[in-house]
């Protein structure tokens, strides 16, 4: 909990004497629709209007806008770093960020090589035999692909202060399951530009039309059997399913066709004792299905994870063949994003934290910081004021509920201390591939690092630049990185409603997500630990059923609805960041001047900034992939489902009986 804070009486931002604020940009509404018919397109037509999908964006909203922002400063960050003395000293931050980014631009280097660069990497799994299967697998899992099962050190969901090993399920090129499994016109499209994407990468590495083919039916083989055996979203959100920890011993036991000792010295991993099995059922199967495949299945199928994983630090037929299927057919993108888009992706990932340090030194002033706390804690005490006010829950919950909000952790702008890269080597003598490989094998190693060391509460899970937010629920934490407090979610010279309607939204959003379905089930220490009544926790599922549903009834597409259980810790997160940031708004307003500005209420400029939060335009193809792979609503349903469950909205805009954004009061459903 960050200290010096009176957690008392209500604390104004330092901002209060800049002179002028100005208002809810008038531009971005849409004065031909009435906000009781549709509030969304109300409030964000003018917007949609103004930013319409351009040829790379498959869906573009006020976020994007931010991360556009972003990129354009980051890119000159980058390219000015290359006057810096620094960026010439081999070793340095600067050397390998502008290395890295200069061999990402090389497009002349990347055509002339070609495939040559995977040579090695294909050389390695054509010459390995049925018995070399362990040391195969983990040199895959080392910095290239997942392929079968993954690995990963991370913090024990019962013990949080502890990092454990953790086993987890492959992943499916498509994404999601229901794309190999639920036979319609859309999954049809959709596997029939795999087969040609898989094909042509194969192609690509000198494979022949016939070898071509036959990667192919062991690829969307072996991948569909996954999918089958796969947890569903909706069974991910159960941390306690995935909670089982074994001991080595047992795993040996349980699933004997892999080498568990040999495979996890080869990773570097000694003296291992247990790890968390997170789907039991999927390995199981995984097991039973390593013996039934010839070693050609095997050997095809890493291919192609090896080579797909690769395509986009390759030439550009590999990055091509890649666009094809994923932008194009799956997103309907119609051209892909410009080269030095592609080409910063590589160090703000690899060495995210250097160019992050750039960043904040000139775009995130230190007073930025100070308002943002204050925001956070009179958010903090809006949430103890409704956990007080509930109905539903019992004051021996709440206390507890209290308990856990007053030991959130704070995280805003950028980490206390940096990652040190000096491990990372950056050799343009090197190919791209191969510099890209040797950072992702020190990734995967200063991971396996952490086993046996205490869970490093300090460190961050976002880089500074990020345009988002996230909540830990194992160290009970609250991030904010620099890149999302920034205009318009977060800016010092705009009216207080604003900025509450936006980033108070945002904190409060992070805040919830700790007592949402997922984040109620740990408690104040980041632990899986039932701290709830049984009575509780019973009117809660309940509550959050009537939310499920109504977000199930949305259609996205003609017959395709979202997906209430697999969105509703998000929806639930929207609800209470939207509530608790207006009482917050009302609570630091007191005594003070509520007038209009440009003939709209303080309220009413409230919810209008929410809403542009949510401002986009999005293609039929991404709403599809959006609705199957991504926790959050689509922007309409996170403004006009989430709003019409709030009575002060209702009287804000004075929607009624008999307007479509209207919901009879018995309808509504409101958690926290
Ligand atoms: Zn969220």
């Amino acid at each position: 909990m960050e200290k010096n804070i009176n957690h008392d009486k209500n604390i104004r931002a330092d901002h209060d004497n800049i002179g002028i604020r100005h208002g809810i940009d008038l531009s971005n509404l849409d004065n031909d629709v009435n906000p009781s018919e549709n509030f969304y397109k109300y409030a964000c037509g003018g917007w949609m209007k103004k930013h319409p999908l351009t040829a790379e964006y498959s869906r573009f909203g006020t976020f994007d806008l931010l991360r556009e922002n972003a990129r354009e400063q980051l890119k000159d960050l980058i390219i000015n770093l290359e006057h810096n003395p620094d960026s010439k000293v081999k070793g340095t931050d600067a050397q390998k960020v502008c290395d890295l980014y200069r061999m990402g631009m090389d497009s002349e280097r990347l055509n002339r090589e070609g495939a040559a660069p995977l040579r090695p990497f294909i050389d390695k799994i054509m010459q390995s035999k049925p018995e070399d299967f362990t040391e195969l697998l983990s040199w895959l899992h080392n910095g290239i692909c997942n392929s079968f099962f993954a690995t990963g050190v991370g913090a024990d969901s019962k013990d949080s202060d502890r990092n454990i090993m953790h086993i987890g399920e492959a992943g499916l090129g498509l994404g999601d399951l229901d794309f190999y499994l639920e036979d319609n016109e859309t999954n049809r499209k959709i596997l029939s530009a795999y087969r040609t994407y898989v094909k042509r990468l194969m192609e690509l590495i000198g494979y022949d039309e016939r070898q071509s083919e036959r990667v192919w039916n062991n690829v969307i083989f072996i991948e569909t059997e996954f999918a089958k055996h796969k947890m569903t979203r909706e069974q991910r959100r159960n941390p306690l399913a995935r909670y089982n920890i074994r001991t080595l011993e047992q795993i040996s036991l349980d699933y004997p066709n892999i080498d568990w000792k040999i495979y996890f010295e080869r990773l570097g991993v000694t003296g291992l004792q247990e790890a968390n099995v997170s789907s039991l059922g999927f390995m199981e199967f995984v097991n039973s299905f390593l013996p039934t495949l010839t070693w050609e299945q095997i050997k095809d199928y890493v291919l192609y994870e090896m080579v797909t994983d690769s395509s986009g630090v390759l030439s550009d037929d590999f990055h091509d063949a890649n666009f094809e299927m994923f932008g194009r057919v799956m997103s309907g993108k119609e051209e892909p994003e410009p080269r030095w888009k592609r080409a910063m992706t590589i160090p703000n990932s690899m060495l995210g934290e250097a160019v992050g340090k750039l960043y904040v030194a000139k775009y995130f002033p230190d007073d930025n910081k100070a308002y943002m706390l204050t925001l956070v804690e009179n958010l903090r005490m809006a949430l103890a004021l409704h956990i007080d006010n509930l109905t539903w829950m019992s004051d021996q919950t709440k206390a507890k509920a209290k308990d856990k909000l007053a030991a959130f952790s704070v995280k805003i702008g950028y980490p206390d201390k940096w990652k040190d890269y000096s491990e990372i080597d950056v050799d343009p003598n090197q190919s791209y591939l191969e510099n890209v490989y040797k950072a992702s094998v020190w990734y995967t190693q200063d991971n396996m690092r952490k086993l046996g060391k205490p869970v490093d509460k300090t460190e961050w899970h976002m880089t500074p630049q990020t345009v988002n937010a996230y909540y830990n629920p194992t160290s009970n934490e609250i991030c904010f990185p620099a890149g999302i407090l920034q205009p318009p979610y977060f800016d010092p010279t705009a009216d207080d409603a604003q900025n509450y309607g936006a980033i108070g939204v945002v904190i409060g959003h992070e805040m919830t997500h700790g007592f949402d379905d997922q984040g109620r089930q740990f408690d104040k220490n980041g632990n899986l630990h039932n701290w709830w009544l049984p009575e509780d926790s019973e009117r809660f599922n309940k509550l959050t059923e009537i939310l499920v549903r109504q977000f199930d009834d949305v259609e996205v597409a003609p017959g395709v609805h979202a997906n209430g259980t697999f969105t509703l810790g998000e929806n639930i997160a929207d609800q209470g960041g939207l509530r608790i940031a207006l009482t917050a708004y009302l609570q630091s307003m007191k005594g003070k001047d509520l007038s209009e500005i440009d003939g709209f209420s303080a309220i009413q400029r409230f919810y209008l900034s929410y809403a542009n939060v949510w401002a986009g335009n999005i293609r039929p193809e991404e709403i599809i992939v959006r609705t199957k792979t991504d926790p959050h609503s689509l922007g309409e349903s996170r403004v006009n489902v989430t709003l019409r469950n709030i009575s002060p909205f209702f009287e804000t805009f004075d929607i009624k009986e008999g307007d479509k954004m209207y919901r009879p009061e018995s309808e509504r459903v409101i958690i926290w």
